[in-house]
C-alpha cells in the first residue's frame, strides 16, 4: 500500500473505529458486530506496525476502553486496568507465546506453566476492600480512570461486603468480571421489548447499561453475577496464621479469592505448556455452549507471579497474558466484484465476490445476493465494504454494507438488464422476486439442464461434470440432453483431459442410463417444481410419459389427486408438456431407447406395494410406548399404508397397537373384543 494510501485508510478506520468504541463504550448500543470491529481494528493495528508515523494520539489502538460517562464521579484506580491483547488462531497464541519468553530471556522452546480461564462477556471491576469491607467499586473507563459505582455492585449478592480473613489486609484490590446470565438478559430484553424500548445487542451491553443505571434497585433488580479473577495486596504484606497464605501465582490467587469469599469460575486449568493450551481452548469451543452465561474465548495468563512482574505491560495490555477468540462468524470483507449467475430455470442470481476471510473455520469468498430486491436493498456499491456472516454450517450472507468506508464517487451495482451468458433481454413477472432468462437455448440455461440430467438423483451418469460440460457447450457439440447420446467415443476423447479410457466409460454410463426408472428420468427433465418426492408419486400415479402429459394437458385435477401434489406443480407440469420443444426432446428421447414409462418390473412391485399397503378402511388406535417407534411414526406408517388412526376405541376400530404401559384403551379393546396388535403384529400386517 502507497503511504498516501495508508495515511487515508488509517484515518479512515480510525474515525469509523472510535465512533464505534464511543456507542459500545458510552451509550451501550453497538453500531457494529464485535468480530467485525476486532478485523476492522487489527488492519489499524497493522497499518501502524508497518509505519509507526501513521500512529495519532486519537487512535483508538491508544487507549483502553472509554473515558468514564457522565452521571458518575471518576476515580483512579490504585493499579491501572488495562485490557487485552487478542489472539484469533494458534499463529498468533504461538507468536503472543515468542514473544513472552524472549521478553523473559528463556530458550525459545521453554514450557512455562500458564493459567487457562473462560472469557466471560462482561464487563471489568475494581473491587477496593480496605480493612476487608468494601469501600470502592468502579468500572474499567480508559484503564486510568474508571466510574465510581460503588452503589450499585453493593446489590451483586456475590460480590462480598466483608471479607473472610481474620487478618485483612489494609487494601486490596480485586479484579473480576460482572456479567449478566443469559436466562435473565432475555429477560431484561423481553421486558424492554414490551416497554417499547431499543434492546441491548449482547449480555456484556446490557451489563454495562445496568452497571451505569443511577438507581440501585434497577441494578439489584437484574441479578447481576461476578466472578474475580486478580488481586493486587500492598506491597510486601504477608497472611496472618490461620489465613490463606499470600499467592505467589494466578492458580494460587483462584484459590486465595475463593477463601476470602469471592465466586471464581469453576473452568479454570492449570496448563503446563501450549498444546495444553490448545487443546482448553478447543474443548471450551464446545463446552461453553452449555453455559448459562456468554463467553467469547478463553484467557490465557502465566502462572508465576514473579514472572508477570517480570514480563510487564505494553500500553494497552499486560505481556503475560491473552485472550483466544473463538472463531468469528462474522467479519468485513472487500467487494471484488458483482458477478450473475444463470440457473437452469434461467433465474439469475446476482453474486458477490470479495476478498477471502476466514469464517467459522472456512476460508469463504463468495456470497449469493438472491434477487435484484435483496441487492437494491444492501445499496451495494463497488469497492464496497461489506459484513459477511457465516454461522456453522450456514451458506456465507452479506448482512449489510459499511458506507462508511465506500471509495468517493463509487457506483451503485445492480442487476444487468441482458443476460450476462446469452445477451438476451432479462425479464421479471410482475410480483415475482426473480429475474429470469427466458432465452431457452441460452448457454447457462443448457448447461444447468444437463447438469441436473446427469447427477446423482436424476440419471446419475458418472464421468459427465460441470467442466466437461461446459466444454461441450461451449463448442456446440451438445444442444440437448438428448445429445449427450449421440457423442462417440472418438469426438469425446479429442476434449480436453479427457483419454480415451475414460471417454469409454463415459459413453457406456450414457448407455447404462437409459435404464434408469421412470421416476429419475421425470426427476431429470428439470420440470420447476418436480423434485425427487413430487417425481415419486407423479411416476407412480401415472406410469407413462404420454399418461402424465394427457392428464397435465387434459384433466389437471387428476394430478392435484396425487398426495402431496398442490395447483403450483399441476400448473407447471401443464406449461412443461404444452411446450413444443419439450414435447420434441420427449420424441427424441423415445428414439434413442428411453422408455420414459416404468418398466414391467417397477409396474409389478408397484402394484405388490400397494396390495400390502391396503389397510384402507380401517382403523386403528395406539396406545402406550412401542419398543422401536415413537406414536407419529407409526401413525406415519398406517396412513402410509390407507389406514386411519383415531384417538378412542370403539366397537368399530380395527385393532389396538398397544406397548409397554397401555392404559385404560387396551382394556376397553379386551371388553369390546377389539383385536390388540404389538408392534411385531402391526409391521406384519403392513407387510407380510
Ligand atoms: P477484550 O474484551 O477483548 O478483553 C479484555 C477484557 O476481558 C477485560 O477487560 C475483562 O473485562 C475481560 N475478561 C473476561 N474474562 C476475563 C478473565 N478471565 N481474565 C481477564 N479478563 C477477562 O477487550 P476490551 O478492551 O474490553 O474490548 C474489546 C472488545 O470490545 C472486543 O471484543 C471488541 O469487539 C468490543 N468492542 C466492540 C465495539 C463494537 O462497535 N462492536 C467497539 C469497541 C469494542
Amino acid at each position: 500500500m502507497g503511504s498516501s494510501t495508508a495515511e487515508h485508510r488509517a484515518s479512515e478506520l480510525r474515525q469509523l473505529l472510535n465512533r464505534a468504541a464511543h456507542a459500545y463504550y458510552v451509550l451501550d448500543a453497538p453500531e457494529m458486530e464485535d468480530p467485525v470491529y476486532d478485523r476492522l481494528y487489527r488492519e489499524l493495528l497493522d497499518l501502524e506496525m508497518a509505519q509507526p508515523e501513521l500512529i495519532a494520539p486519537d487512535s483508538p489502538t491508544q487507549r483502553v476502553g472509554g473515558a468514564p460517562a457522565q452521571g458518575f464521579s471518576s476515580v483512579r484506580h490504585r493499579i491501572g486496568l488495562l485490557s487485552l491483547d487478542n489472539a484469533f488462531n494458534s499463529l498468533e497464541l504461538e507468536a503472543w507465546y515468542g514473544r513472552l519468553l524472549k521478553v523473559l530471556d528463556r530458550e525459545p522452546s521453554t514450557a512455562l506453566p500458564m493459567v487457562g480461564e473462560l472469557k466471560i462477556d462482561g464487563n471489568a471491576l475494581a473491587l477496593s476492600y480496605e480493612n476487608g469491607v468494601l469501600v470502592g467499586a468502579a468500572t474499567r473507563g480508559d484503564g486510568e480512570q474508571g466510574e465510581e459505582i460503588t452503589a450499585n455492585v453493593r446489590t451483586i449478592g456475590s460480590v462480598p461486603l466483608r471479607l473472610q480473613l481474620a487478618h485483612p489486609p489494609d487494601w486490596l484490590e480485586v479484579r473480576g468480571e460482572a456479567f449478566i446470565p443469559d436466562d435473565t438478559f432475555a429477560a431484561i430484553n423481553a421486558e424492554r421489548g414490551t416497554r417499547g424500548e431499543a434492546l441491548f445487542a449482547n449480555p456484556r451491553n446490557a451489563c454495562a447499561g445496568t452497571l451505569r443505571q443511577l438507581d440501585p434497585k434497577v441494578v439489584a433488580a437484574r441479578r447481576l453475577d461476578f466472578f474475580a479473577y486478580t488481586l493486587h495486596f500492598p506491597d510486601g504484606w504477608q497472611a496472618a496464621p490461620g489465613d490463606p497464605e499470600r499467592p505467589s501465582s494466578q492458580w494460587e490467587s483462584l484459590q486465595w479469592l475463593q477463601q476470602a469469599g469471592f465466586k471464581v469460575n469453576p473452568n479454570a486449568a492449570l496448563l503446563p505448556d501450549l498444546a495444553a493450551v490448545e487443546a482448553f481452548f478447543e474443548q471450551w469451543d464446545t463446552g461453553r455452549r452449555a453455559l448459562s452465561y456468554a463467553t467469547d474465548g478463553v484467557v490465557v495468563k502465566l502462572n508465576d507471579l514473579r514472572l508477570q512482574d517480570a514480563a510487564g505491560f505494553t500500553q494497552k495490555a499486560p505481556r503475560w497474558a491473552i485472550a483466544l477468540k473463538y472463531p468469528a462468524e462474522e467479519a468485513p470483507s472487500k467487494l471484488l466484484r458483482l458477478t450473475c449467475q444463470v440457473g437452469r430455470t434461467g433465474v439469475v442470481t446476482p453474486v458477490a465476490e470479495f476478498e477471502p476471510v476466514p469464517l467459522a473455520g472456512t476460508s469463504v469468498s463468495r456470497a449469493t445476493l438472491h434477487n435484484a430486491d435483496r441487492l437494491l436493498e444492501l445499496d451495494l456499491h463497488a469497492g464496497d465494504t461489506i459484513v459477511v456472516r457465516k454461522a456453522g454450517e450456514i451458506i456465507p450472507e452479506v448482512v449489510r454494507v459499511l458506507p462508511e468506508l465506500r471509495p468517493s464517487a463509487a457506483v451503485r451495482l445492480e442487476l444487468p438488464h441482458t443476460c450476462p451468458e446469452c445477451g438476451s433481454q432479462l425479464v421479471r413477472e410482475e410480483g415475482e422476486a426473480a429475474t429470469r432468462c427466458v432465452n431457452s437455448s441460452c448457454p447457462a440455461i443448457l448447461r444447468g439442464a444437463l447438469r441436473h440430467w446427469v447427477s446423482k438423483g436424476a440419471l446419475d451418469v458418472d464421468g459427465l461434470g460441470s467442466k466437461l460440460i461446459e466444454q461441450l457447450v461451449d463448442r456446440a457439440l451438445v444442444h440437448s440432453i438428448a445429445d449427450l447420446y449421440r457423442l462417440d467415443g472418438a469426438l469425446l476423447s479429442s476434449l480436453e483431459r479427457m483419454g480415451s479410457k475414460s471417454a469409454e466409460n463415459l459413453v457406456a454410463a450414457l448407455g447404462t442410463s437409459k435404464s434408469q426408472p421412470w421416476h429419475r428420468q421425470l426427476y431429470g427433465l428439470g420440470i420447476h417444481h418436480v423434485g425427487e418426492v413430487n417425481a415419486k408419486a407423479l411416476a407412480k400415479a401415472f406410469p407413462s410419459a404420454s399418461d402424465l402429459a394427457t392428464a397435465a394437458i387434459e384433466t389437471p385435477e387428476a394430478i392435484t389427486a396425487v398426495y402431496g401434489i398442490g395447483q403450483e406443480i399441476a400448473q407447471s407440469l401443464q406449461q412443461w408438456f404444452a411446450t413444443p420443444a419439450n414435447q420434441e426432446l420427449l420424441t427424441v428421447l423415445e428414439r434413442l431407447g428411453f422408455s420414459l414409462a416404468a418398466s414391467e418390473e417397477e409396474l409389478r412391485s408397484a402394484a405388490a406395494s400397494s396390495a400390502a399397503a391396503n389397510l384402507s378402511g380401517q382403523t386403528f388406535v395406539l396406545t402406550g410406548t412401542l419398543p422401536s417407534m415413537s406414536r407419529s411414526q407409526a401413525q406415519a406408517l398406517i396412513e402410509a399404508a390407507g389406514g386411519k388412526v383415531s384417538g378412542s376405541v370403539s366397537k368399530k376400530t380395527s385393532y389396538v397397537v398397544a406397548g409397554a404401559e397401555a392404559g385404560s384403551k387396551l382394556s376397553k379393546a379386551e371388553s369390546l373384543g377389539v383385536p390388540v396388535l404389538d408392534e411385531e403384529g402391526l409391521k406384519e400386517l403392513i407387510a407380510p
